[in-house]
């Protein structure tokens, strides 16, 4: 993408050279007219769809966030969500909002990475951006729209759990918040360090999504913004009170207890499963970890050695959980 010279027509021009084409995708006319094209999906299946946005200076920070890191974000973030219904990826919609220094070499970059991250997550499947919106702007946005497919009737939903259900979580959690305060710790990022590769460049479990649907598990949600807030959001939509055995919570190598259960951007799932239901230890690529159960009540508690405190939603905030001492 020539610097100076990039116009919103070349801009277009190399998003239709690059993004990946799938000729037997659900979008019968994507970029170049006023609306992209979709063909419904056969009576079968319902269609799933969610938003999302990075923003910078409160998502991310320029001089800490390679641009192709954060393309990849992006995508996960919306993608994400879809794992979390165990939905199949289908189209997504792009809009940004470009300052002149996020222009040429810099978007180039965060456009390379996540259509590669679309090729490489997506690789026989049917994920085509369908369209978007490009618009000068004093600060960095970034939006996306995603759209994915599910079984009718079957996309997995909040509200599922029921009394009695376990809570897994997948994965190990607090490493996002850990490579953050490392990549915020000042000096050159290094992005071979797990912890800071899993905060900049995280993956959405599509795989998992889809497998635990199958499996029968009773209600997922994707961990964006922390245990303790996504948790409470699982449990209130369910109408039920989670319990957390302290010591089952998966830790990321390095991470604190506080990162593992407040960190956000994690893009693990989190999902409740009847006792009954016999999962497997790994699924999908992921580890399964039980971490507690579903009971009447409300809120989110921590058990440890008989002992049962309530666990406060943290309210995530990436800068602030990052400069503090916990
Ligand atoms: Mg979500």
């Amino acid at each position: 993408m020539a610097g100076a010279k990039t116009t919103e027509e070349s801009i277009i021009q190399w998003i239709q050279r690059h993004a990946p084409q799938r000729p037997e995708s659900s979008v019968r006319l994507g970029i170049g007219d006023d609306c992209a094209i979709i063909r419904p999906p056969s009576e079968a299946f319902e269609m799933v769809v969610t938003t999302d946005q990075v923003i910078e200076n409160k998502h991310f920070l320029r001089d800490s966030h390679p641009a192709g890191a954060l393309g990849r974000k992006l995508l996960a973030r919306g993608l994400s969500d879809l794992a979390a219904m165990g939905a199949a990826p289908a189209w997504m919609l792009l809009s940004l909002g470009l300052p002149d220094w996020a222009r040429g070499d810099w978007l180039e970059q965060f456009l390379s990475e996540m259509f590669d991250s679309i090729r490489a997550l997506d690789p026989g499947g049917e994920l085509v951006l369908a369209g978007g919106d490009l618009s000068a702007a004093e600060r960095f946005t970034g939006h996306i729209t995603a759209c994915g497919t599910v079984p009718r009737g079957r996309a997995l939903q909040r509200a599922g759990g029921r009394i009695g259900d376990r809570i897994y979580v997948s994965g190990a959690l607090g490493g996002s918040a850990l490579g953050l305060q490392r990549l915020l710790a000042g000096g050159v990022a290094d992005e071979t360090d797990p912890a800071v590769d899993r905060h900049l460049r995280p993956t959405p479990l599509l795989a998992l999504g889809s497998a635990l649907r199958e499996a029968g598990v009773s209600a997922a949600i994707d961990l964006s913004d922390g245990l303790s807030s996504d948790l409470g959001r699982l449990a209130k939509a369910s109408g039920l009170q989670a319990v957390v055995d302290a010591g089952d919570v998966p830790l990321f190598p390095g991470a604190s207890r506080q990162q593992a259960l407040h960190g956000g951007e994690e893009y693990e799932l989190l999902f409740t499963a009847p006792a009954g239901l016999a999962l497997p230890e790994r699924l999908a690529g992921s580890d399964i970890r039980p971490i507690g159960e579903l009971r009447a009540g409300e809120g989110v508690v921590l058990r440890e050695q008989g002992r049962e405190t309530p666990l406060a939603e943290a309210g995530f905030d990436h800068f602030r959980s990052a400069n503090s001492s916990s």
